[in-house]
C-alpha cells in the first residue's frame, strides 16, 4: 500500500503506480518476516532483484516514492511498544527426537543421570506439542500481573495487555498459591486461521502462512483491540516459579491448574512404560488431522516433580522433558541450482535452489544438502544414500519438512533426468575469497583455508557474534551487517564498537547517508555500548572457535572465571606449557578436539590480533551468569569429584554442584577448593592431600548441598 501522503506523479501509468504498490507490499512483507519471525518468504537473490527494481522505479518517479519506502531503510523497525520482562526461572525450549527410538534414548539418558536400570519404574506423563506461541503467565495472590513471551529466554516481552484480550486467560484464580509462574502456549485455531485470512484479504491486509504465524502476530499487536479480534486460544503445560508445590506429579500439577480454572489439553496420558509411550505418540498422529488445532508432535515430561528437580537442567534444555517431533511432510519439485555457502568457521555447505513448493504448510525453496558426499549419494559411513543416486542441477526432487528444522531433500527421481545433465562437480576453492578448500580426512566438509581474511567468514563471524546467545545486539541484522560489511565499515567484532565513531555524525552518517531517523541511529548506537559489558561465558562463545558452543563456553568461563585467567592459559597453552596444557584438557567436558581448536585460534596471529581488539573495547567482563547464587556455600569453588557415590551418579552430583555456582573440575591443582571422595577414591585424594585442599565424603557432601538447597 503506497502511503496516503504520497504525491502522484501525473507522468507515470497507473501500470507502474500498481508495480510500485505490489513491490512495497512484496518487501515490506519479507522484511517482516525475516527481521521479526526469522521466517524469510523471499531467497535472497529474488529479494535484491525486487528491492532493486523498486529503487529503479523511485528514480525514476521519485514523486510516487512513499515516505516509508523500504527502500530508505534496512530491516523492519524494532519491536518497538513492548517493555522487556525477566523470567523468573528461565523458559528453556526442549531437545527434540526425531522418532520414537529417539525417544528410547531419552529415556536411557534420564536413567543413566538417575542412576537408575531399565527395570525402575519410571513415568511420563505425556501430551500433544501444540504449535503455537510460548507465554508465561504471572499470578501474584491469583491476580494476573504480567504475560511474558519467551524471548530469549531469560527475557521477554511484556504483553500482559494483549494476554488480557484472550478470554480463556483468567484475570483472577481463586486459591492460587500466592506466586505463581504459569507455562503455557498461544494457539490459533484452524478455522480461526483460515478465517481471518479470509478477512484480511478482503481488506487488503496482511494474510499469515500458518495458525502459529498468525498467533505470533496477533499477540505482538501494539494495539491489543487488534489483538482482542483475533480470537487466541491457551494451554497451559507447565510452571516456572511457584510459592508453594501444585502436586507431587506433573499430571497432579496440571489438574490442579485446570481446577484454578486455566485451561489444559484433554488429551494428555500417564505413560508407566515405553510401549505405552510409543502408543500414545501413535495414536497422537493419527488423530493430527482430526485436531481443531496444529500440533508437530509429542511432549514426555518425567512425571515426578521430585525426580524433576534432580534432573535439573542443562544450559538449553530441561533434562526430563523431550520433544518427539511428527515426520515431516514431502513434496516433489525442481532443484535449480546448487550453491555453495561458506560458514563462519569456513564449512562449504552446499544448498539447493527449489523451485518454491509448498510443504507441511510453509513455502519452501532452499534446502540444505548437507555436503559433498550428500550430493554424491554417499552416507558419512561410506554406505550409499538415495539408493547412490546423486544429485544435479535440474534434478526432481522429494523434499521433506519435520518441525522447524531446515529442509532437506530426500529422494530424487532420475527417470526424469534430461539427457546432458552431469553430476554436480564439488569446488575444491572457497567461493568467496578464492582460497584453497581442503577436507580433512576426518571431516566431512571442505572447508576455506582464508581463515579471517575471507569475507564470507567475517559476515558469518559477525552474525554469529551478534546472535541471541553471543552479544545479543538485536538491532543489529543479518542484513545491515552484510550492508556495513560491503560498505567495509565492519571486517571484526571489535569494528561493532567503533560504528558510532565512524557512522555516528558527519556526512557518512547513518542518518545523512543511509536515511536513518536520528532516533532509531542513537538508538542502535547505545544498544551496542550497552553490550561493551558482557558476561566471560557469552564473551567465550561468542568468539565463535570451532566446537566451543554454549555448553563448552559455559564451562570454560566457569573454570577459569576471569578472561585473563582463560587467556593466559591459552597462551601458555599455545607455547607448549604443560601445566597450561593440562589444566586446559582437565575442564569437564574439553577433550582433545576443542583444546586444539582452541589452541589453534589462540596461536593464530590476525585471530589473537582481532580478539584482543575487541577486549579492548569491552568495558567490563563479568563472572558466569550462572555463577550468581551468591548465598550458596560453595559458589564459585572449583570442586573435583572422585570414587563412587552412593546417593547419586557422578553426573547429577555435577549438575547439582554447578547449579549452585561451584566450577567443576577432572583434576586435582592448586586452584581446586574442595575435593568429594566417594568410595574408592585413589590418587586424587591423596594429591588433595598433599596440596593441602580440603576433602570432604559423601555424607559431608550431602549435607552441604542439602542445606545449599
Ligand atoms: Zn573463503
Amino acid at each position: 500500500m503506497v502511503d496516503e501522503s504520497t504525491e502522484i506523479n501525473a507522468a507515470a501509468s497507473d501500470d507502474t503506480l500498481s508495480e510500485m504498490r505490489d513491490l512495497y507490499s512484496i518487501i515490506r512483507q519479507a522484511n517482516e518476516a525475516y527481521y521479526q519471525n526469522d521466517e524469510p518468504v523471499l531467497v535472497d537473490a529474488e529479494y535484491d532483484k525486487k528491492k532493486e527494481r523498486l529503487r529503479q522505479l523511485e528514480r525514476r518517479y521519485p514523486n510516487l516514492k512513499a515516505v516509508d519506502s523500504p527502500t530508505g531503510k534496512v530491516g523492519a523497525p524494532p519491536a518497538e511498544g513492548f517493555k522487556k520482562a525477566r523470567h523468573e526461572v528461565p523458559m528453556l525450549s526442549l531437545d527434540n527426537a526425531f522418532s520414537v527410538e529417539e525417544v528410547l534414548e531419552f529415556d536411557a539418558k534420564v536413567r543413566r543421570f538417575l542412576g537408575w536400570d531399565i527395570g525402575t519404574p519410571l513415568e511420563y506423563d505425556a501430551e500433544p506439542k501444540i504449535d503455537g506461541l510460548s507465554l508465561s503467565l504471572t499470578y501474584v495472590d491469583g491476580l494476573l500481573r504480567r504475560a511474558t513471551t519467551r524471548g530469549d529466554g531469560t527475557t521477554g516481552e511484556d504483553v500482559t495487555r494483549n494476554a488480557q484480550t484472550i478470554p480463556e486467560i483468567p484475570e483472577r484464580i481463586e486459591g492460587a498459591p500466592s506466586f505463581m509462574e504459569v507455562r503455557g502456549e498461544i494457539y490459533m485455531g484452524r478455522e480461526e486461521f483460515k478465517s481471518l485470512n479470509e478477512r484480511q484479504e478482503a481488506a487488503s491486509g496482511k494474510t499469515y502462512m500458518n495458525p502459529r504465524n498468525a498467533a505470533a502476530g496477533s499477540l505482538r499487536q501494539i494495539d491489543p483491540e487488534i489483538t482482542r479480534n483475533r480470537k487466541l486460544q491457551f494451554f497451559a503445560h507447565g510452571f516456572g516459579k511457584i510459592s508453594e508445590p501444585l502436586g507431587a506429579t506433573h499430571a497432579q500439577a496440571m489438574t490442579r491448574l485446570s481446577e484454578m480454572g486455566l485451561p489444559t489439553n484433554p488429551i494428555t496420558k500417564t505413560c508407566s512404560n515405553f510401549n505405552e509411550m510409543k502408543e500414545y505418540f501413535e495414536g497422537i498422529e493419527q488423530q493430527r488431522s482430526r485436531l481443531a488445532y496444529d500440533i508437530d508432535g509429542v511432549v514426555f515430561k518425567v512425571s515426578r516433580i521430585s525426580l524433576q528437580t534432580r534432573l535439573g537442567s542443562s544450559s538449553t534444555a530441561p533434562r526430563w522433558a523431550v520433544s518427539a517431533k511428527f515426520p515431516g511432510e514431502t513434496a516433489w519439485t525442481t532443484l535449480r541450482r546448487i550453491e555453495i555457502q561458506v560458514g563462519r568457521t569456513g564449512a562449504l555447505s552446499p544448498v539447493a535452489r527449489l523451485d518454491p513448493v509448498t510443504v507441511g504448510g510453509v513455502v519452501v525453496s532452499n534446502a540444505t544438502l548437507h555436503n559433498e558426499d550428500y550430493i554424491a549419494g554417499v552416507g558419512s559411513d561410506g554406505q550409499p544414500i538415495r539408493d547412490g543416486k546423486d544429485l544435479r542441477e535440474g534434478d526432481w526432487v522429494k523434499v521433506y519438512r519435520a518441525g522447524d528444522v531446515i529442509p532437506k531433500v530426500a529422494d530424487v527421481d532420475c527417470s526424469r533426468r534430461k539427457g546432458g545433465s552431469t553430476r554436480f562437480e564439488f569446488p575444491k576453492a572457497c567461493p568467496a575469497c578464492g582460497s584453497a578448500a581442503p577436507r580433512e580426512e576426518t571431516d566431512a566438509v571442505r572447508r576455506c583455508g582464508g581463515d579471517i581474511a575471507c569475507p564470507a567468514q567475517q559476515v558469518e563471524r559477525l552474525k554469529h557474534f551478534v546472535s541471541r546467545n553471543a552479544f545479543n545486539v538485536e538491532g543489529l541484522g543479518d542484513r545491515l551487517i552484510e550492508q556495513f560489511h560491503s560498505e567495509g565499515l565492519l571486517r571484526q567484532p571489535a569494528d561493532i564498537f567503533k560504528l558510532r565513531k565512524r557512522i555516528g555524525s558527519g556526512e557518512n552518517s547513518l542518518q545523512e547517508w543511509h536515511g536513518w531517523g536520528a532516533k532509531s541511529a542513537s538508538k542502535l548506537f547505545d544498544e551496542i555500548d550497552s553490550r561493551r559489558s558482557i558476561s566471560l561465558n557469552r564473551l567465550i562463545f561468542a568468539l565463535g572457535i570451532r566446537h566451543v558452543g554454549e555448553g563448552v563456553a559455559d564451562r570454560l568461563a566457569l573454570h577459569f572465571g576471569t578472561w585473563s585467567a582463560f587467556d593466559e592459559t591459552l597462551t601458555s597453552a599455545c607455547e607448549r606449557n604443560e601445566n597450561a596444557l593440562s589444566e586446559l584438557v582437565s575442564v569437564e567436558g574439553i577433550g582433545e578436539t576443542i583444546a586444539k581448536s582452541l589452541i589453534g585460534a589462540f596461536s593464530d596471529p590476525n585471530i589473537k590480533k582481532a580478539m584482543d581488539g575487541l577486549v579492548n573495547e569491552l568495558k567490563d567482563i563479568q563472572d558466569v551468569e550462572r555463577a550468581q547464587i551468591s548465598d550458596s556455600p560453595i559458589s564459585g569453588i572449583t570442586i573435583v569429584f572422585t570414587g563412587t557415590l552412593a546417593a547419586m551418579t557422578r553426573a547429577e552430583a555435577k549438575a547439582r554442584a554447578e547449579a549452585l555456582g561451584a566450577r567443576i573440575s577432572g583434576s586435582v591443582s592448586a586452584r581446586t577448593g574442595l575435593v568429594v571422595a566417594g568410595q574408592g577414591s585413589g590418587s586424587k585424594g591423596k594429591k588433595a592431600q598433599e596440596l593441602g585442599v580440603r576433602v570432604i565424603d559423601e555424607a559431608e557432601w550431602l549435607d552441604l548441598v542439602g542445606k545449599a538447597g
